[in-house]
């Protein structure tokens, strides 16, 4: 192996202004070595190592090597190559005959696929084939070569595992098993939960993709190098996408071709254009690592970043106008293009998913509210449903008015009416799910945000009651007056309720279990719908496995009241079913003073769900709603918090409270179940903290439950290995 056109992090950077050669080979060697060792800390290095997770303290090295010339002639050339195509056993790669390295990855000329190689070198192309497997075989990886031909000898220059697609990633993992090149666990440690993840982007409608073509809304195309749908307005530089991503608009990122300054505006972006390169250059790598739809070499592009705009033919795009992309096909489209959700259906996903599953000691659940949703995280894989909020359910355009009614009544028997009239929707809802997840657990929580969140908004009925008012003064006759005024009375009446049920702090205030405890007729219709559900899905022959959960519990007497109601009601409807339901009934833990009086908590309780939103918020004293707009995220820009608390789980704080009440509610109930609910479910890192604090399960949106699979097999070989180093 002779020289590297390439140092480990880049090429040597070359400064605009002019500047000084040094004479001597020696000196130019030592400044070039400096250059390198300086650049392990250039703003592209560290904003790369930030978003691929490697840490700042490796270093780099430098190889000193002599030459060899691509250019020396039609016989010589240089290129770069796989060992494997888009995961495909094979080679794969592009060269360009005489010529010196940077030229094929700079995407400056055309290049040749390297199939061709075979064609125009045949013998060359046979070396090159069997030093790749002997490569790969030896690093018992996907290797990524560089080589260059000199005078029609072929030499290698560079080979390093390579980086590939999160489909690609998963299929060779899955093939390096069954070629016996690695071991089940390596294929599935090989594998990151956010390459899981992509296989969960959007897709394009294929009637949009179709409309669109049919209507002339392919603005171009280019070659397809990273897969996924992705549709935002059109920026032109790396700056400007990471600022208006922060402001929450979606973004495409379209450049002549990207260098590794731009990374910071390719990770803000949804997805990447360039009008120039090929399939190895600067932006089909990096959108291909982290994820990113990429179309690159759209050669009809001509983008002027002066003027801030650009043109296929007549037709100019300016800056900020959306434009849907697809990095699975090439193509480019006018407008936004509706997405769809994807099918994991890839058979390597399945199997090496499957192996993750035997690995894990976690159990993988899903929150999921209605039947859909538990259908589909069923076929992602989940074990039961870990979370049901019931209160979702309420909010729909049908049962809201009853909702409303409930809250307004003054009278038991008007507040029986409206609850009666909401026990069908509950019950259907409830066998609904039951039926979705058959044979497979279902955590349903009674009621839990305070009340106001169903009603009006205060000053929209002000303003409207204002506006009434105003009609009044207009009315032509005493019949309109009439109406207006019942209006009015109507409106001031739900306006006084409201003000009635205002509170400073509403998180902290009339909601969960203080809730059932204030309504019990609530709670009441809540238990009744579920276990008439129950009973009328066990007449199907339905396997239900219902377990109720009690929110925002601070103290073990509101679980015991609510137990006992809740029993009461539970057998009163099974009595009348003449069914025996099996259940069990448990609490979320989520404010400290839960977690630290546990032992007694679990006295009442026979599972622990750890809502780590509110307990996040209450054990931080940090508001769950304000944090992504106030101080938390200066917070983080400055580096006091090392993550959102809100999205990875705090390890020394929370991550302490949950580990004490494990401890405690074991202590009492040995074997108590305990799991997560909240958005940490489904986020790697809390799910490594989840399987070190002994936790029986995670629970998850549906569409984390894959990554949650993996991730959660990753915690146990994580530990295995830890393990086995303290031995
Ligand atoms: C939680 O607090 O973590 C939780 C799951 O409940 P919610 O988000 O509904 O308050
Ligand atoms: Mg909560």
């Amino acid at each position: 192996m002779r020289n590297s056109r390439k140092n480990t992090c880049g090429y040597l950077p070359i400064s605009s202004k002019p500047f000084f050669i040094p004479q001597t080979p020696v000196e130019q060697l030592m400044m070039a070595t400096e250059a390198v060792f300086k650049s392990w800390n250039g703003k592209r290095a560290v904003d790369y190592r930030n978003a691929a997770g490697i840490p700042h303290d490796l270093g780099t090295a430098v190889n000193i090597v002599t030459m060899v010339f691509g250019n020396m002639g039609n016989d010589s050339a240089t290129g770069v190559a796989m060992t494997r195509n888009t995961g495909e056993p094979g080679l794969e790669g592009d060269y360009l005959v005489n010529a010196q390295g940077e030229d094929v990855v700079a995407g400056i000329r055309m290049t040749k696929g390297i199939d061709q190689l075979a064609v125009e070198m045949p013998e060359i192309y046979k070396q090159l084939q069997k030093i790749a497997q002997i490569l790969e075989d030896h690093y018992r990886d996907m290797q990524d070569m560089e080589f260059t031909i000199e005078k029609g000898k072929l030499w290698m220059l560079q080979t390093r595992d390579g980086k590939r697609t999160a489909q690609a990633a998963v299929r060779i993992a899955v093939d390096m098993v069954e070629e016996g090149k690695i071991s089940i666990e390596e294929a599935v440690e090989r594998v990151s939960p956010e390459q899981v993840d992509f296989f969960l982007h959007p897709q394009f409608e294929n009637k949009a993709v179709a409309e669109a073509r049919a209507s002339g809304k392919v603005l171009a195309g280019g070659l397809n190098v990273s897969p996924g749908a992705a549709v935002g307005k059109v920026v032109f530089d790396a700056d400007l996408a990471e600022t208006w991503a922060k402001q929450g608009r979606q973004v495409v990122l379209v450049r002549p071709e990207t260098k590794p300054d731009d990374v910071h505006g390719m990770l803000a972006a949804n997805g990447i254009i360039t009008s120039r390169g090929g399939r190895t250059s600067h932006a089909a790598l990096v959108a291909r690592q982290f994820g990113k739809p990429a179309v690159v070499g759209v050669a009809e592009l001509q983008i002027d970043l002066v003027k801030r705009s650009m043109r296929v033919g007549d037709l100019t795009i300016h800056e900020g106008d959306f434009l849907s992309l697809d990095g699975s096909t090439g193509e480019i489209f006018i407008g936004k293009l509706k997405t769809v959700d994807p099918d994991i259906k890839d058979p390597w996903l399945i199997k090496l998913l499957g192996w993750a599953d035997r690995i894990r000691t976690l159990d993988v659940m899903a929150n999921a509210d209605y039947p859909v949703d538990a259908i589909r995280a069923r076929d992602y894989g989940a074990q039961g449903i870990g979370l049901c909020r019931t209160e979702h359910m309420f909010f729909e355009s049908e049962r809201l008015p009853h909702v409303q009614n409930m809250i307004m009544a003054t009278r038991k028997l008007e507040r029986k009416e409206a609850l009666d009239a909401l026990l069908p929707f509950q019950r259907e809802d409830f066998a609904g799910l039951f039926r979705a997840m058959d044979g497979l657990p279902v955590i349903i929580r009674l009621i839990d945000p305070p009340l106001h969140e169903f009603m009006p908004d205060l000053l929209r009925l002000t303003n409207e009651l204002a506006d009434l008012k105003l009609q009044i003064n207009h009315a032509v006759n005493m019949a309109e007056i009439d109406n207006l005024l019942q209006q009015i009375r109507t409106k001031e009446r739900i306006r006084a309720r409201v003000e009635q049920l205002h509170e400073q702090n509403p998180m902290l205030g009339l909601r969960g279990v203080r809730l059932s405890i204030q309504i019990p007729e609530l709670t009441g219709m809540q238990i009744r719908a579920l276990f008439e559900a129950a009973c009328e899905v066990t007449r199907e022959g339905v396997k239900v496995l219902p377990k109720i959960m009690i929110p925002l519990t601070t103290h073990a007497n509101e679980l015991k009241r609510q137990r006992e109601v809740l029993e009461k009601t539970a057998g009163k409807v099974m009595a009348e079913q003449g069914i025996t339901i099996d259940y069990k009934v448990g609490t979320m833990i989520e404010v400290p003073r839960a977690a630290m009086t546990a032992d007694r908590i679990a006295v009442y309780a026979e599972f622990f769900s750890f809502g780590t939103n509110d307990l996040t918020q209450t054990t931080f004293g940090i508001s769950r709603d304000d944090a992504e707009s106030g101080f938390l995220m200066s917070y983080l820009n400055q580096g006091l918090l090392p993550e959102n608390p809100f999205t990875t789980l705090d390890r020394d704080g929370v991550g302490e409270v949950m580990r004490i009440a494990v401890a405690k509610g074991r202590k009492t109930r040995p074997g108590i179940e305990c799991g997560i609910c909240g958005e940490h479910g489904g986020d790697p890192e809390s799910i490594a903290l989840c399987h070190e604090l002994g936790l029986d399960y995670v629970s998850c949106s549906p569409f984390r439950v894959p990554v949650a699979r993996l991730a959660a097999a990753h915690a146990a070989l994580r530990h295995r290995s830890k393990k086995k180093d303290e031995k």
